[in-house]
């Protein structure tokens, strides 16, 4: 208090206290740290007395030395703590007794249940950092930065990680290499000029021995270290000639309140302008004064039956945890409450969605397998069970709204289409939007293929590939006045497009369905329009990105769900190896075979990381295209493609690919997600190591698509990481699924989704947590929403509350 009070002093007169008040706080705190504890709260209580508080207004918390911890926690604090002050206020609770066998969890509901709460005096959660004390302007503005504004937003700036100082240990205890807390003496301290540096060196001791500790470049060190005070220093232990030694270990006076040392320490994210001991400090006052006040907006059963802890205590754990267990119990309540409240969005989503009515579009099974015959291939199980699916679905007077999930490969252009022609049958017309023009490209010569075929079949209303458009950037100005005039005539039934589609002269006469590929690939609000285009047309989303079902149905709540889960019979699964560099001779060797048999090959080389030289993006592969082209392949013809190349020089490539002029592309990982050229049999991916799991799996998707053998050959960058886990995943399955799993445990469920969805939600929390808690959320959040959609039952007003708070912030899912 002492020390801080020379800073308030500096800050508060911009924040408008006025000059009596602070020579009247500047005098009191002056000497501070010299009093006993009794006397420090005894001041601080004359001190709110003198500055007008009425004294039962003062809050008890002010007088708490630590953050609550719950009852039962194994570790008997040092100091005072809300439980035992609850013991003492009702020692004969006959709960005390079963309180052993109750979970941590379940004894911190309990024990929060009896905390009477006292009430802020001045200000809401909602009140700017400002008002907290030690926060003024500039740190203000220093928090701003990092998206704190209001007292609530401080409370979930969550830490980045933790520091465990919490075990102490005597000096003649130390062992090299542990990170530990030792409260000591200090002995004597100096600083001294060595070479460029200036050193500070102080010893200390317990009692059980001495220790030298130092550090560099640091000199004001000597002044905060007095002499013949007592110091709790963290840090990792070293050893220099067989002596432990600390260097740079964190400190602070053993008779504080230890934040910085002597407990688990919670490290925030800062920025040039926020240091990490100050934010701890602030945070610490914060946590201890606001925490209690954060409302519990999950439901008591709620809370009951996924065993959370209440919010409060899991907000003070989460920034000051007693022990690793209350910190993992408060990780697991925050991850929930994101999970949770995400699917209550989705859920609610979902529901208005259903409340219109759309236009029923119904095809009987003969005209359905007429069509389906004329294919040049058998539909699977997976195809037809979900193409059904969708038949129901827009054929219901609800408006469609589902996702198709298949692996890369699984066919899903030909089930969307499919869709198409059902509404373009009975005159309703569709859209089809792809995120490249080689993509709609690719599924305009697929349909008008299809439509060839069914040609001169019962078709009504006459239906050629004349009224089926493509739409793309590069289409021609004249061309597209054309195709929109024709659109919104009704002339043209289908067009499949890029984002040219979403253009606002872009208008339809009567678009009844909607689809959208790559779904990834677009934002929200991208979806939203085309949706708009029309009156709810039925949607369909498709993606390649497999997401384990549980997953899915998670972030995804608001879709219905369709997966395609099984290949198409006659693919030989693609084989896959791991190779180290040196055996690179013979995988040349292989697609020198393969492009004998006429077939071609990919090789693939990582970007150049970000935060390099951005024109040298590609420049590996620029490199290796020369001397794969002139020293290894010179009799083939080899192609390259990178992402300084712009749109539609890339399209010219790969077409040109497709076309056989080229046996070799030689590629960033640009290539194109989707691409369909199903000659090429060999993926060689270097730099494999640098490239996520599901990145891989896409690349390798590019090939296997015919009837020949297919191989992946992964080279990691490194020989050392040869064993690296996720390329040995790859050469166990083929199976997308199977590695999303894997993919999701090794990543956990943020990062994994965190990537595919990056900035569909804020999920902070959840990345620490298991798939089996987002399952639970998601259960949980169905039981309520079944039973009260609307949340007007009185035990879901805070949830309802929040609800609406979240809303602004978190965004439904697809459209
Ligand atoms: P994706 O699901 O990755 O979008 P595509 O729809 O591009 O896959 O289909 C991949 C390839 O499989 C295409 O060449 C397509 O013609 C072919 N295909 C689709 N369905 C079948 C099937 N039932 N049997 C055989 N080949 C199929
Ligand atoms: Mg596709």
């Amino acid at each position: 208090m002492e020390r801080f009070s020379p800073i308030w002093r500096k800050e508060a007169p911009s924040e408008g206290v006025s000059e009596t008040i602070i020579e009247k706080v500047s005098t009191f705190l002056s000497g501070y740290e010299s009093l006993t504890l009794e006397l420090r709260e005894k001041s601080i209580r004359e001190l709110l007395i003198e500055l007008g508080e009425p004294a039962e207004s003062i809050p008890q918390a002010v007088l708490q030395k630590r953050v609550s911890k719950p009852a039962g926690t194994q570790q008997m604090g040092a100091r005072t703590n809300r439980s035992r002050r609850n013991q003492a206020d009702a020692p004969q609770d006959p709960r005390e007794q079963t309180v052993a066998t109750l979970s941590q969890a379940t004894q911190a509901r309990h024990t929060q249940k009896s905390t009477n709460r006292s009430k802020r005096v001045n200000g809401t959660l909602d009140s700017s950092v400002q008002i907290i004390p030690g926060i003024g302007p500039q740190n203000a503005k220093a928090l701003e930065k990092q998206g704190v504004y209001a007292i609530r937003d401080f409370l979930y700036y969550y830490p980045r990680r933790y520091d465990d100082y919490s075990k102490f240990k005597p000096i003649n205890k130390l062992i090299p290499g542990e990170t530990v807390s030792i409260v000591s003496v200090v002995y004597s301290v100096e600083t001294f000029t060595r070479g460029r540096y200036q050193i500070t060196e102080a010893w200390i001791g317990d009692g059980t021995g001495k220790m030298r500790i130092s550090w560099f470049n640091q000199p004001w060190i000597a002044n905060q270290l007095k002499v013949e005070q007592t110091f709790v220093f963290s840090g990792k232990v070293d050893t220099y000639l067989g002596k432990p030694l600390m260097s740079a270990p964190d400190f602070e006076q053993a008779d504080q309140e230890n934040l910085n040392t002597g407990r688990i320490v919670p490290v925030y994210p800062v920025n040039a302008n926020l240091r990490q001991n100050y934010l701890r400090r602030m945070m610490f006052n914060t946590v201890r004064y606001w925490a209690e006040t954060l409302e519990e907006f999950i439901p008591e059963d709620v809370l009951e039956s996924a065993d959370l802890l209440p919010l409060s205590n899991a907000i003070e754990q989460v920034h000051f945890p007693d022990s690793d267990s209350m910190l993992a119990l408060a990780q697991r309540r925050l991850a929930f409450n994101e999970i949770f409240l995400m699917q209550l969005n989705v859920l609610s989503q979902k529901r208005t969605w259903k409340a219109v009515s759309a236009n029923k579009f119904r095809l009987d099974d003969e005209q359905m397998n007429h069509w389906t015959d004329q294919l040049p291939y058998q539909l699977t199980g997976a195809q037809w069970k979900t193409l059904n699916e969708i038949r129901g679905d827009i054929d219901s007077g609800q408006p469609m709204n589902r996702l198709i999930q298949g692996d890369v490969g699984s066919g899903k252009t030909v089930v969307a289409l499919l869709a198409a022609m059902i509404v373009s049958h009975a005159g309703g017309q569709s859209a089809l939007m792809a995120p490249t023009s080689i993509l709609a490209e690719q599924h305009y010569r697929t349909f008008t293929r299809l439509l060839e075929q069914t040609q001169g079949q019962d078709w009504s209303p006459s239906f050629s590939a004349d009224r089926v458009a493509l739409l793309v950037g590069s289409t021609p100005e004249a061309e597209k006045r054309i195709i929109r005039e024709k659109l919104a005539s009704g002339e043209t039934l289908i067009v499949i497009g890029t984002h040219a589609l979403l253009e606002d002269p872009v208008q339809f006469r009567n678009l009844e369905l909607v689809v959208i590929d790559e779904q990834h690939r677009f934002g929200v609000e991208q979806r939203a329009i085309l949706r708009a285009k029309g009156t709810s047309p039925h949607l369909a989303v498709m993606t390649a990105t497999p997401i384990p079902r549980s997953l899915a149905l998670t972030i995804y709540g608001d879709l219905d769900l369709s997966v395609i889960d099984e290949m198409p019979v006659g693919r030989l699964p693609i084989k896959t190896y791991v190779m180290d560099s040196l055996a690179r001779e013979r995988v040349y060797r292989l697609i020198s075979n393969e492009i004998a048999c006429g077939h071609q090959a990919f090789i693939i080389y990582p970007l150049v990381e970000s935060g390099e030289d951005e024109s040298k993006e590609g420049s590996a592969a620029v490199e290796s295209w020369e001397t794969l082209q002139k020293a290894v392949f010179p009799d083939n013809r080899v192609a390259l493609l990178h992402g300084r190349m712009k749109g539609e020089e890339k399209d010219n490539i790969l077409e040109a690919f497709r076309r056989k002029e080229y046996d070799i592309l030689v590629s960033t990982s640009v290539i194109e997600v989707g691409v369909d050229i199903p000659n090429a049999t060999v993926m060689l991916i270097e730099g494999a190591d640098r490239f996520g799991l599901a990145q891989l799996h896409q690349f390798r998707g590019r090939v296997g698509r015919g009837a020949d053998q297919a191989y992946c050959i992964l080279v990691p960058e490194k020989d050392s990481t040869f064993e690296n886990e996720r390329l040995t995943a790859m050469t166990q399955t083929n199976d997308g699924f199977k590695l999303a799993e894997i993919d999701l445990n090794q990543r956990g469920p943020g990062d994994f989704l965190g990537e595919r969805q990056s900035g569909f939600m804020d999920l902070k929390m959840a990345s620490l947590t298991d798939a089996r808690l987002i399952e639970l959320a998601r259960i949980e959040a169905e039981k309520i929403f079944a039973e009260d959609p609307e949340l007007n039952q009185e035990a879901h007003a805070a949830l309802k509350k929040r609800l609406t708070e979240n809303q602004t912030k978190t965004l439904g899912e697809a459209s």
